[in-house]
């Protein structure tokens, strides 16, 4: 196929830019940085690069764009997809938002390396906003370049296609291409700067309206442009509430607190930490977006946060991810008041999202021991004595709950198997098996005899259990070493492990053998080694 059909198999795409139709555009077309006020989005143009190759795409994605592909094959793909040409109907622009980092008003934040392409109308009518990460600087890059390197752009192509196949809200990717140029980066921002590999990812939401969007335009009190920015998200992504009015104001706001109480649980359930849950990274949806900083819990520990530039207030640690959510929540409540000016309608959406958390948090509880329903009575002792035995010696969560589905619960309760023949089948999730005194071994079994009364109990037989943990627990996750061997090999000019964890990972909840040693445990080497435990927010 020459270029000329290649193109025109790019060209099936359809483009509705209705975020740039009905939103106000800054008036200035030049790209220097700036306070953008009156505004929602400058119009920006991505950059060129020297050579573009495609690393991987995500064929879902693609399909769900009506891509085929043979068109994500070609050199026309790499060539839109890293920003060298832009296809009819593009017209790039970034977006304009603030936000609180790390509990602090940071201001007007936005787009400083994301260029919005434009929004895709599929056959089904659905509507996806294409985005690039690291095509070059924008208004609102705040004197930095705009860019990003190959580590951290296969983290959030392989991460967002992860979480999507876990089921876990999520923005997608459609595809990874390197620039051919080189980045700088001083990864630990430590006076030690290296350059790295430059690369582009495309990233795919219905929307990436974030907290941050709304308060930007609060915070400088235009409720003039806050009003017309939340009825176009009202009328664009939820319809379904009605149009806008103060009531539905009220219902859109108990909505997004719904939708993120049950993006939370889901990560809890997962074990993801998201690492940097500043207002600018929290999407309306309700969707995961902006991996940066982010890992996977291996030893099951509340406390743990993988983001390095955190290590002493540790805000976003695993265990605080629900109650940061609410606190982010609040200030979204405050950057809304101005268009409601009571405070009624708030409480019942912070009320939504405690109740919905709860609600879905103690399912997701139940779920992971295979139990069909939570029974408050017997199951708050249960599952708060397990997450205290998780903690007193180093175990590995996902492989422990996947284990515990192999366990024979009829054993427990029987003095003629030995704690050794019993504990067999969740050896495999232990550190450190030396750990393991008496004391441990007796506290386990207790509670093992107590979750095989309760299981017995449950409606649920041993089989249809096992399933239930089955699909609740995944495998295979992204653990972080796995991304950092997969951006080693990357950074050598083999893309073979991306390629290998994509196809993994959409999968995470069937056995898949032969691919067993995606599963395994973090190896020792791994346990101190930057990029495996630790990452900065240097991207
Ligand atoms: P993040 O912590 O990745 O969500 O980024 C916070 C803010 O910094 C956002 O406004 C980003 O657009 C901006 N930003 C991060 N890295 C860069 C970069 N290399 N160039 C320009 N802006 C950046
Ligand atoms: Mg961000």
């Amino acid at each position: 196929m020459d270029s000329q059909t290649h193109a025109s198999a790019l060209d099936t795409l359809r483009f509705d830019n209705r975020f740039t139709r009905e939103l106000p555009a800054d008036p200035i077309d030049d790209n220097y940085c700036r306070q953008v006020t009156g505004a929602c989005f400058s119009r920006v143009q991505p950059r060129s690069v020297i050579k573009p190759q495609l690393v991987a795409f995500a064929r879902e994605v693609a399909a769900q764009l009506g891509l085929s592909e043979e068109a994500c094959r070609s050199e026309a793909f790499a060539e839109v997809f890293v920003g060298n040409r832009l296809l009819d109907g593009m017209e790039p622009f970034a977006m304009c938002y603030g936000g609180h980092q790390f509990g602090n008003w940071a201001g007007q934040l936005g787009d400083g390396r994301a260029i919005n392409l434009g929004e895709v109308l599929n056959a089904q009518g659905e509507r996806y906003t294409l985005q690039l990460k690291g095509a070059g600087p924008t208004p609102y890059a705040r004197q930095a370049d705009g860019l990003a390197v190959l580590r951290s752009s296969v983290r959030e192509f392989l991460c967002s296609e992860a979480m999507h196949h876990l089921g876990v809200p999520t923005t997608r990717a459609l595809s990874l291409v390197l620039t051919g140029e080189q980045v700088s980066r001083d990864m630990f921002y430590d006076g030690h700067p290296k350059l790295e590999p430059g690369a582009v990812v495309c990233r795919v939401a219905p929307s990436f309206l974030r907290f941050g969007s709304f308060q930007i335009l609060s915070a400088r009190r235009d409720h003039t442009l806050l009003k017309q920015l939340l009825d176009y998200c009202i009328r664009t992504d939820f319809p379904e509430l009605g149009e806008p009015s103060p009531e539905v104001y009220a219902a859109w706001f108990e909505e997004v607190c719904r939708r993120t109480a049950e993006m939370i649980v889901h990560w809890m359930r997962v074990g993801f930490v998201h690492g940097v849950m500043n207002t600018d990274n929290m999407s309306v949806l309700g969707l995961t977006i902006d991996y940066g900083p982010y890992g996977w819990l291996e030893d099951f520990d509340p406390d743990w946060t993988p983001n390095t530039t955190d290590a002493h207030q540790r805000r976003y640690r695993y265990g605080q991810q629900p109650q940061i959510a609410m606190w982010n929540l609040v200030q979204l409540a405050n950057a809304i008041y101005p268009l409601l000016e009571h405070t009624e309608p708030f409480q019942r959406g912070l009320d939504a999202y405690a109740d919905t958390y709860e609600r879905a948090n103690t399912r997701m509880l139940a779920h992971k021991l295979g139990l069909q329903d939570y029974q408050a009575d017997s199951d708050d002792g249960l599952t708060t004595e397990l997450l205290v035995i998780l903690q007193l010696v180093e175990t590995d969560m996902t492989l422990f709950y996947r284990c515990l589905a192999e366990v024979e619960l009829a054993k427990a309760t029987d003095s003629n198997i030995s704690d050794t023949e019993l504990m067999e089948p969740l050896m495999e999730a232990y550190y450190r098996p030396s750990e393991l005194t008496d004391d441990y071994r007796q506290r386990l079994r207790g509670w093992l005899s107590q979750y095989a009364a309760r299981a017995a109990s449950d409606p649920l037989d041993d089989n249809a259990r096992r399933q239930l943990m089955n699909r609740t627990n995944p495998k295979y996750v992204l653990r972080n070493y796995l991304a950092q061997l997969a951006i080693d090999q990357a950074e050598q000019g083999e893309f073979s492990m991306i390629e290998e964890l994509l196809e993994v990972l959409r999968h995470p909840y069937d056995d898949q053998p032969g691919m067993e040693k995606y599963a395994e445990k973090r190896p020792d080497w791994a346990r101190t080694k930057p990029g495996c435990s630790m990452l900065s927010c240097s991207s």
